[in-house]
């Protein structure tokens, strides 16, 4: 289970508005109260945002279903 870090900042400023507003919390049984203090893993070839409610505080975490996660995030040619 080795869990690889990433650069949440790298992506773009609307990607990352999204998932940080994006969320669900398990504390508040809430969706989208956002997030703050994000970070970026990667596990098992699984990308995470990590981070905690902007609510209550807690850890939230949200997987990304990304189709391009080799770090290459200028090829849409
Ligand atoms: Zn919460």
């Amino acid at each position: 289970m080795e869990r690889v870090e990433r650069d949440f900042y790298a992506r773009e400023q609307e990607d990352q508005e999204a998932f940080l507003s994006q969320t669900w919390c398990n504390t508040c049984m809430e969706a989208d109260l956002g997030m703050k203090d994000a970070k970026e893993y990667e596990q098992d070839g699984v990308i995470f945002v990590e981070g905690v409610c902007a609510k209550c505080g807690e850890p939230v975490c949200t997987e990304i279903a990304d189709d391009d996660t080799d770090g290459e995030w200028d090829d849409d040619a």
